[in-house]
């Protein structure tokens, strides 16, 4: 037998060797040899569920930590198009065989943002989706992914200081992201423009926090789906619509079946 496979045998045999895969993770960077920007982040403060490749996570938005958003806009307010339209896509994504977890369960129910992000996480989402409207010049739809580690800043919050998420995350987002953003592109052809595919740091909470809330505490792909700018009159009068809710809902399930085929 060759000398250092023996060795090797017997330090196993012994016990001598550490597993494969030693826990380092509660280590400073200093003691395991990696350098502090390559040491693995905190843990979420919940431990991730069994990811199921089938359940989808649908956020309507508001009402949420900073805002309930339920001014009147054009007649109608964005807490109540971020229901309506994330109802009609629970029921589409079902109709196509997927099943749905939901943030909340009623129009003025209010949700932490960071509880947003532990909702999909804990159910064991594939896969979250949060539904907005703008209030800036233009028209059209925009999407946001993480592309920074954010610091969770809410002094209130016992996880205040924690950083998140994952360049896996942040990887997996953006590639999302960018499926739904050419989905939305062709399904909403004509009928509403796209404004682009944004990171999220440029948002007004991400510009202070690195991220948005719940990017930071997503273990999953996480999107922002501002759907159209409910200041502009056109694209209020098409959210309003039956048609146009539909027509939207449609757009996004596409694109969460063009990233997550069944
Ligand atoms: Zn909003």
């Amino acid at each position: 037998m060759n000398h250092l496979i023996f060795i090797f045998a017997a330090a196993l045999a012994l016990g001598f060797l550490p597993p494969a895969h030693a826990d380092w993770a509660g280590l400073p960077a200093s003691a395991t040899g990696i350098k502090a920007a390559d040491a693995p982040l905190p843990m979420p403060p919940a431990p991730q569920a069994v990811v199921n490749p089938n359940l989808i996570c649908v956020d309507p938005g508001h009402p949420n930590t900073f805002n309930a958003a339920t001014d009147m806009v054009n007649g109608t307010n964005e807490n109540h198009i971020n229901w309506q339209v994330s109802q009609r896509l629970e029921r589409i994504l079902k109709e196509k065989g997927f099943e749905v977890v939901m943030t909340k369960s009623a129009e003025m129910q209010y949700v932490e943002n960071k509880d947003r992000a532990l909702i999909c996480n804990r159910a064991g989402a594939a896969l979250a989706v949060h539904l907005h409207c703008e209030s800036t010049p233009g028209s059209g739809f925009a999407i946001y992914y993480p592309d920074r580690i954010g610091t969770h800043d809410y002094k209130d919050d016992p996880d205040n200081g924690f950083k998140g998420p994952s360049k896996e995350v942040m990887q997996t987002s953006q590639d999302f992201g960018g499926m739904m953003s050419g989905a939305m592109r062709t399904q909403l052809a004509g009928v509403m423009p796209s404004r682009g595919l944004f990171g999220d740091s440029r948002t007004q909470v991400g510009s202070t926090q690195g991220a948005l809330t719940f990017s930071i505490f997503s273990q999953i792909p996480t999107i922002t789906i501002e759907m159209v700018v409910l200041t502009n009159k056109n694209d209020a009068a098409f959210i309003k619509s039956d048609a146009g809710q539909e027509k939207m809902a449609q757009a996004i399930a596409a694109g969460i079946q063009q990233y997550q085929p069944r």
